[in-house]
């Protein structure tokens, strides 16, 4: 019989043991790093610490506190809900109700900002960015990170996402170069911008209920809705950055798996040049487009 994890004659490795196997009988995908995070958070030790004192027993509350992410975890609630909080890019993002769970899937977005950026030279001015849709915050604040010289700007149409990216900014330093506008995609925007990123919502809606229950029962719904084909968001907002984007700058979007070519397709439409590549995440999947302003 596998011990209960309330058991708090459990030591931390003994309590992080039993936590595991219960995650893999009950089918959830990697029990084993979702049982040190819990177990973790539960002692509010990191990795080091708890490797260290492993042998430690668990408090009652401890063991009370882990038995009831537990049961969140064995309902199928995301750790990142239950922790609430997630790394993106290395970097920590708290996360509220309305924030979809930033995905590493999309730090391809990023990598492929990166490197048109480091392509061309903004000169005499700060280098602009927006990030349309931005949840969390997660893309617009790795980009300005990775660029102390930029100022950002996100959209949402959430109150409630731009509140958890704003505060994901002054904890990662970079209010001083952040600011959040709730608007319609870029619709309460003014350009020029040298680099506009978006992770737009992209799921067919009759698809959503098809998806992962961690997904569909707790990622926000306005995060995932591509409408009937899953292009609607695509069809705004690459003519608003065909608008707002500085000659030379660069749209680069998240797709959804196949969505890559028909993208690449809005944006010729929308007069921008699709001048390289989509770049492939760690799947395989074609998961960042990219198109160029072209001077005039
Ligand atoms: N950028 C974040 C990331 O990559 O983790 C969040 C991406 S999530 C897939 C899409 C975001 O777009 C959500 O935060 C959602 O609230 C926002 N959104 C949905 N419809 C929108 C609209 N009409 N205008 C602006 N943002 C919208
Ligand atoms: N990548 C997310 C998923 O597969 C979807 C996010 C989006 O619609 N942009 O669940």
């Amino acid at each position: 019989m596998v011990p209960l994890a309330t058991d708090s004659r459990h030591s931390i490795e003994s309590a992080r043991r039993a936590l595991a196997a219960r995650l893999q009988a009950a089918g959830i995908e990697e029990p084993g790093l979702d049982a040190r995070l819990l177990v973790g958070a539960a002692v509010e030790l990191d990795l080091t610490a708890m490797v260290t004192q492993a042998a430690r027993r668990l408090t009652p509350d401890e063991a009370a506190r882990l038995e009831g992410y537990a049961q969140r975890r064995l309902a199928h609630e995301p750790v990142a809900r239950i922790l609430g909080a997630r790394e993106f890019w290395g970097l920590p993002f708290r996360l509220s109700e309305a924030t979809l769970v930033p995905r590493p899937d999309t730090e391809t977005v990023v990598e492929l900002a990166l490197e048109i950026f480091r392509e061309f030279r903004v000169s005499g001015r700060r280098p602009r960015i927006a990030d349309i849709g931005t949840g969390s915050g997660a893309i617009l604040l790795a980009l300005l990170h990775e660029i102390p010289e930029a100022f950002g700007v996100g959209t949402d149409v959430s109150l409630t996402a731009l509140n958890t990216a704003r505060d994901n900014a002054a904890t990662l330093g970079l209010s001083g170069r952040a600011a959040f506008v709730a608007c319609s995609y870029a619709a309460a925007l003014q350009g020029p911008f040298d680099l506009i990123v978006s992770n737009p919502p992209y799921i067919p809606s009759a698809e959503i209920p098809k998806l992962n229950i961690e997904v569909r029962e707790h990622d926000p719904h306005l995060a995932l809705d591509g409408g009937n084909d899953g292009y609607d968001a695509y069809r705004i907002l690459i003519p608003q950055a065909a608008e707002l984007l500085a000659a030379g700058g660069a749209l680069i979007v998240e797709a959804g798996q196949g969505q890559a070519r028909n993208i690449e397709t809005l944006m010729g439409a929308a007069a921008l040049s699709v001048d390289r590549p989509a770049k492939a995440d760690l799947g395989g999947i074609l998961r960042a487009v990219s198109a160029r302003k072209m001077p005039p």
